[in-house]
Parts: structure tokens; C-alpha cells; sequence
């Protein structure tokens, strides 16, 4: 016999985004559950930057000394490094007094998250499969699970959300899982960690490139540091046949990585994600909705996935929880809640575009680089990656409109835009001449 029971609202999958809801919502006072097939701690496949930005949407959580307690350091410096040019040295403008980012393991991570989300008074169910989501009269209303043990139970709630991430079977069975708008990102993702024995190197951020390779290391919790490798699509094959090979040849063509690990031992095997899309899914609907990156994911190049994740999980909860007994001002609230998210990540989407493209570093890059390398300009880098600025109040109009003016170069380029049917950086350039003709009299705009 299945067991039925009532709450407020159900969320699937309990990382990011999953917690997020979970802990905002049990703070409203809402009855919540959420389930997971994972077991926590465990890890998942994803690196874990934090920019200052991130780390503040950890702490409006609650959850940034359960974080901090797993021994990450804080990274109050961001590099980056290119043949060519001067190398860019930047700090943060404080975000709620936290002026530093953050580099801590998923396996670590989420288990504080889902601590809590506990601590807060959700109920957080491992090890529990979704078996099917329940809708009627077009509304969703619950759904059924199969839980460690095999116990069947359905779960009805007011609101079900996803957060069941890129692959989401929620959205699956809601029939939104096509894309409104996609990317095929241009480069994959081999990621390792080393033993961190570089003490000068502890607090700071690093990325390197050079020809078409990039390369980070960015120092995370048990003395390690992460290197992440994001090599052309093309180059995926060569890390299939030989994945040790092709990893350290791409470390060594990057000579300033090189530098940075010297003396530092590999300590773990080799994770890689390829064939990489970036999209918008249709997110919210009668008694839904999708967040984190079941219902949007951008380019990992920028870092910007798990402080959206926490960001839009927690407003879901903020601008939902004191409707949820009225359908009607719920759906209403949640059509506003996923324009929200739109307005505040569609520029964000094209510009990780633009910075994962997988072009030879060029003159474009030595142009940004002379720009950004200028104290004025350093900390506007870091404040774009921290959500502080847009990327069109920071990158130098004259430049951008260059690389969106430069012909396409074949397979390299950009998959299909399936509904705005036009190159990102095209939106992006237009998103800064827009922003450019407004401050266009203001000393601001960068020279
Ligand atoms: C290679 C790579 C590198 C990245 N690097 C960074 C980075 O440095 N910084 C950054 O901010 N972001 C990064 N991201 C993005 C980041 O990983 C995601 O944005 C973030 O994990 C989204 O969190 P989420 O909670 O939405 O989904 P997820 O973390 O994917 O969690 C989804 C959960 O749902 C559960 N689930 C799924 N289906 C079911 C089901 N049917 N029943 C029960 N449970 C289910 C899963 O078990 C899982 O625990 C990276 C991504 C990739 C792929």
C-alpha cells in the first residue's frame, strides 16, 4: 500500500539549488521535504569556485560556518595570466562584508548545505528515487517516490520544485526540458587535484592561457588545489585515449600553471565533462517550478552555476512561501520569481559565452588584459564575477563590438541559438552599446 503524505512543498534533488529552497522555505515557516537519490556526503561532478558573490549567497543562507569550518582558505585575490600582456591582479568590493571567494568540495559542500536545511526544520530524505511527478488539471500536485528500503510514498504538496539538475526528470515529465535557448559551449572540462605546497599561491585564484588552452588552480579545502583544464571540444578525443597524457601536456603548455604546481603531486584521479550545453528551460508553471540548473546552466568558464543554484533557490522560497495557499498568487509569484532570474542571468549567459569561446589568445585578449591589468579596471573584473557590475558596465564597448564584428571560424564556433537566433556575443555587444549610450557622458566608461 503507498503511504500518502501532505506538506507544503516537495523539492527534488537536495545540492545547490534543492537546499537553497529547503532552508528558505523551513524558515517561512513552511512544511518541506526534500529528496535526493544521492546519499550525503558524496561528490558530483563539478568544480566549486566561489567568487565574494557566491560566498554571500552561502552566508545569506546561513550556512557559511558550517562552509568555512570544512578548512577551505579564503581567496581574497583573483589572477589571470596571458602571453603577451600584463597579468591581471585583482580584490573584491565587499559583498555583505565578505570580500573574499571560496574553493570547498562538492562532498563537503552540499553535506553542509543539507545539515542546514536540517538544522532549519526541512526534512531531507536520501537515498530516494523520483518515481513520477503527479499532475492534475494541468497543475502539479506531488509526487511519488521510492525510498531506501523500497517503501512507495506519494507526496503532496502546493508547490513541487526541481532541483534535479541538468538532466531533470521533473522536467522531463512536465515537457519542458527543450531548450528556449541554448549554447553548445566550445570547450570541455578535465579537472584533478594536487597537494597544495605552494604557500605564496594559498589565497589567490589563478587562471592562465595561452594559444587556445586554459587552464585554473584555484586552492580548495584538505591542502589541496584544483586545477581545471578546459581545453577545445576538439581536444576531448586526445584526453579519451589517454586522459593522463593529455592532462599534464595541456598543464605544460601552459607554462604559468606549470610554475604554480611545481613541486606540487597529483592526488587524485582525473573527472572530466564534455559536450557541454548551456540553456534556458521554461521554469515555472501551475504548482512548479525549476531551479538551479535543471532550469537554466551557463558555461562553468565564468563560475557562476552554484552561487545562481543558492541565489534562485532562496528567492523561490522568499517570494512564493506567503502564497502558497492561494494557486492563483502562487503562479503569479512564480512567473515573477523566473523573470527574475532571467533578467538577472541572460546577460550573465552570453557573456560566459563570449569567455569560453575557444579561440587563440589574440590581440582582442591583449587589449582586455592591458585594460583590466590597470588598478582602476582590476577590481571591475572581479566585481562582474561577483554580480556587483554587468558585464556591459565593465567590458570596454570598442572591444567587445571587435570580437562580435570578427567572421565565424567554423566548426569552432557556436552551436545553434534556438530562440533569439543570433550569436551571444551579438546580444552582448548589443547589451553594452545599450549600456554604453547611458554612460556614454560619464567619466566611468573606460577609455
Ligand atoms: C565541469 C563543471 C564545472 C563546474 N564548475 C563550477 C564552478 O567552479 N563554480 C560554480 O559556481 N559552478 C560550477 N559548475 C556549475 C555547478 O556544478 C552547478 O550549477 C550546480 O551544481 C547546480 O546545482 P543544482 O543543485 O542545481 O544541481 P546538482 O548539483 O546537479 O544537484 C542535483 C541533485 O538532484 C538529484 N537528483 C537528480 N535526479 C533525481 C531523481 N530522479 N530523484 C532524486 N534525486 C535526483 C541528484 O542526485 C543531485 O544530488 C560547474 C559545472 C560543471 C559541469
Amino acid at each position: 500500500m503507498t503511504l500518502t503524505e501532505f506538506v507544503d512543498v516537495v523539492i527534488v534533488g537536495a545540492r545547490c539549488a534543492g537546499s537553497a529552497a529547503a532552508i528558505s522555505f523551513a524558515r517561512a515557516g513552511r512544511s518541506v521535504i526534500a529528496i535526493d537519490a544521492a546519499k550525503f556526503p558524496s561528490s558530483t561532478i563539478s568544480t566549486h569556485l566561489l567568487w565574494a558573490g557566491g560566498v554571500a549567497e552561502v552566508a545569506r543562507l546561513g550556512a557559511l560556518e558550517r562552509v568555512e569550518s570544512l578548512g577551505a582558505p579564503r581567496l581574497p585575490v583573483g589572477f589571470a595570466a596571458i602571453p603577451g600582456a600584463p597579468a591581471i591582479r585583482a580584490t573584491y568590493t565587499p559583498i555583505d562584508g565578505i570580500d573574499y571567494g571560496l574553493c570547498v568540495r562538492r562532498y563537503g559542500f552540499d553535506a553542509a548545505l543539507v545539515d542546514t536545511a536540517r538544522a532549519a526544520g526541512a526534512e531531507v530524505r536520501e537515498q530516494t528515487q523520483l518515481l513520477e511527478l503527479l499532475v492534475e488539471d494541468g497543475r502539479a500536485t506531488g509526487i511519488v517516490v521510492r525510498e531506501r528500503g523500497g517503501r512507495v510514498a506519494e507526496l503532496r504538496a502546493k508547490l513541487v520544485v526541481g532541483a534535479d539538475g541538468r538532466r531533470s526528470a521533473i522536467a522531463k515529465q512536465l515537457g519542458v526540458s527543450e531548450p528556449t535557448l541554448s549554447h553548445h559551449n566550445e570547450r570541455c572540462c578535465f579537472y584533478s587535484y594536487f597537494r597544495d605546497l605552494r604557500g605564496e599561491w594559498r589565497n589567490v585564484a589563478a587562471q592562465w592561457r595561452a594559444g587556445r588552452e586554459l587552464g585554473t588552480a584555484f586552492p580548495c579545502d584538505g591542502g589541496l588545489v584544483l586545477v581545471l583544464l578546459m581545453p577545445p571540444n576538439e581536444r576531448a578525443e586526445a584526453f579519451r585515449r589517454d586522459r593522463e597524457t593529455a592532462f599534464a601536456r595541456t598543464i605544460d603548455q601552459l607554462p604559468g600553471l606549470s610554475d604554480r604546481l611545481a613541486g606540487c603531486p597529483r592526488a587524485e584521479r582525473i573527472i572530466g565533462a564534455t559536450n557541454l550545453l548551456s540553456y534556458f528551460r521554461r521554469s515555472s508553471g501551475p504548482g512548479w517550478a525549476l531551479v538551479g540548473d535543471a532550469g537554466h546552466f551557463k558555461d562553468p568558464v565564468t563560475a557562476q552555476g552554484i552561487r545562481d543554484a543558492l541565489r534562485f533557490g532562496r528567492l523561490l522560497a522568499e517570494q512564493t512561501a506567503s502564497v502558497l495557499d492561494d494557486p492563483q498568487q502562487l503562479d503569479h509569484a512564480l512567473g515573477n520569481w523566473e523573470a527574475q532570474r532571467d533578467a538577472e542571468c541572460l546577460e550573465v549567459y552570453h557573456w560566459s559565452n563570449l569567455m569560453g569561446r575557444a579561440d587563440e589568445v589574440g590581440p582582442f585578449d591583449v587589449a582586455l588584459y592591458e585594460h583590466f591589468s590597470r588598478p582602476e579596471h582590476a577590481h571591475k573584473l572581479l566585481d562582474v564575477h561577483s554580480r556587483l557590475l554587468r558585464p556591459s558596465e565593465v567590458f570596454p564597448m570598442e572591444l567587445v563590438v571587435d570580437v562580435s564584428a570578427r567572421p565565424a571560424s567554423g566548426d569552432q564556433l557556436a552551436g545553434p541559438i534556438t530562440s533569439i537566433g543570433e550569436r551571444p556575443e551579438l546580444a552582448l555587444a548589443r547589451y553594452i552599446a545599450r549600456s554604453d549610450r547611458r554612460s556614454a557622458s560619464s567619466a566611468e566608461h573606460p577609455d
